[in-house]
């Protein structure tokens, strides 16, 4: 096959929320990007499907009209809270905004499988005349140039030169392992399995996701995530030292719990499995990594910027993205080596994102002495202003930071909230 060179400035790799993010933001400072994807959208991504606050807030940011399509988008439910499910089995609803009943009209979360909310992603960029996207390309050669790289589809056919590349192209890249240096470490790297199921019982009147942290799961959780049409996604994730360490079978765990357990096997009666159970893996932010280098960013699941509590790495793909953006418009415009503007890209990033995945690492470990999470919940359970401060937490991380006082615990048992 006759190889044909394209020739840009910036070429992301990669169209998933990451590298969709960089483009737009890129495409609103007027500047031209080449998107390549190895899939052709509409195409699936294991994932929970759970997007949080985050994902409109930065669409929103990034073009208010993103926002307002994402808001009247037909293929997501909304969401207004988060169940937590302790161990022992008591549960607690923090709602994702302290009064939303009287505020319906402007949810918080969604709910989307991802074939379809990437799919909108895709949809926003071919609305822009600045983005170049070439869907079913796999890039699997890099070479590097002196101010710049040489990028390969699979079997020739497209070759890519490149000022600046952004690697987006999710938790199995080759060029984040291989190029960048980023090796998975078990105890910051979590598995996850889903599978899609009809006709579940006992789901939130408000479509509230839940995290039950049943005790064989730790750490890590099972999930019910609502969707449109009443469908949910169903999943369980673990961290992968545990999962090595006690030789865990997370596709027949998902089965069990959904057979075996008292509660879940009465609200699986007479539901319906829809395809198979599908895995990936969940590159975490519990550790900080180089997200750049010659002439290169890591942007997303690449970067390892998932949240090691929660496991949500849509809205870090796109915040990433985002400044991934601000930083590529500032390198061309002030020409030469771009090596500043990349560090810079880094800073912002742990600046804005580094707070919380901190803190989320220590939830994590907390989540490892069960006693500690039933104690919370059984205290939560009877305690108004409990309930309300983990819903501002949502939205301060500042906040956040008092789960690790001992003397929170202290004035919870002598049953004060604040
Ligand atoms: C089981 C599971 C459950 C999860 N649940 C949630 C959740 O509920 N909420 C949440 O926020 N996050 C969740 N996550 C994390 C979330 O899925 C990721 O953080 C998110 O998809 C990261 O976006 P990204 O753009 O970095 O990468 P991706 O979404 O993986 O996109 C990467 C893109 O790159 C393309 N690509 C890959 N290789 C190449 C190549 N060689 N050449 C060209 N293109 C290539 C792919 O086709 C893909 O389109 C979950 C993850 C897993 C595994």
């Amino acid at each position: 096959m006759s190889e044909h060179i394209i020739q840009t400035d910036i070429c992301i790799v990669g169209a998933g929320p990451g590298g969709a993010a960089t483009a737009l933001q890129l495409a609103r400072l007027g500047i031209h990007s080449l998107v390549v994807d190895k899939a052709v959208f509409p195409r699936d991504k294991i994932c929970g499907d759970g997007l949080s606050g985050k994902v409109f807030t930065i669409l929103n940011r990034i073009d208010p009209g993103i926002g307002e399509r994402l808001r009247t988008f037909e293929g997501k439910s909304d969401s207004w809270g988060v169940t937590f499910v302790a161990p022992n089995r008591i549960g607690m609803d923090i709602p994702l905004k302290l009064d939303y009943e009287r505020h319906m009209d402007a949810p918080v979360g969604f709910v989307s499988k991802r074939i379809d909310f990437d799919h909108f992603l895709v949809e926003e960029l071919r609305r822009r005349p600045e983005i170049r996207l070439m869907e079913g390309v796999s890039i699997d050669e890099y070479e590097r140039l002196p101010e710049g790289w040489r990028v390969k589809g699979k079997g020739g056919g497209v070759c890519i030169e490149a000022k600046l590349l952004i690697v987006a192209n999710g938790a199995h890249s080759s060029f984040a392992r291989n190029i960048a240096g980023l090796k998975m470490h078990p105890d910051h790297h979590c598995a996850g399995v889903r599978a899609y199921y009809r006709g579940v019982q006992g789901m939130h009147r408000h479509n509230f996701i839940e995290l039950h942290f049943l005790k064989g799961v730790l750490p890590g959780y099972f999930w019910i995530f609502p969707l449109p049409n009443g469908e949910a996604n169903v999943g369980l994730g673990m961290l992968s030292s545990a999962i090595s360490k006690e030789r865990k079978d997370l596709r027949a765990m998902l089965d069990r719990t959904i057979a075996e357990d008292p509660v879940m096997k009465e609200r699986f009666k007479g539901a319906e499995r829809i395809g198979g159970i599908s895995g990936y893996g969940l590159p975490l932010g519990s550790e900080r990594v180089r997200l750049y280098g010659h002439h290169y960013m890591l942007v997303g699941d690449a970067g390892h910027l998932i949240d090691p509590f929660t496991g949500e790495g849509i809205g870090n793909a796109l915040y990433a993205g985002h400044y991934a953006a601000k930083h590529v418009a500032a390198a061309l415009s002030k020409g030469g080596d771009p090596t500043d503007e990349l560090a810079a890209y880094e800073a912002d990033v742990y600046r804005v994102l580094g707070p919380e995945l901190n803190i989320s690492h220590k939830l994590q470990q907390m989540v490892r002495y069960p006693w500690l999470f039933n104690f919370l919940m059984r205290i939560g359970a009877r305690n108004q202003e409990l309930r309300e401060l983990m819903t501002c937490m949502f939205n301060d991380v500042d906040l956040r930071h008092r789960f690790r006082d001992p003397r929170f615990y202290l004035r919870l048992l002598f049953g004060r909230g604040k």
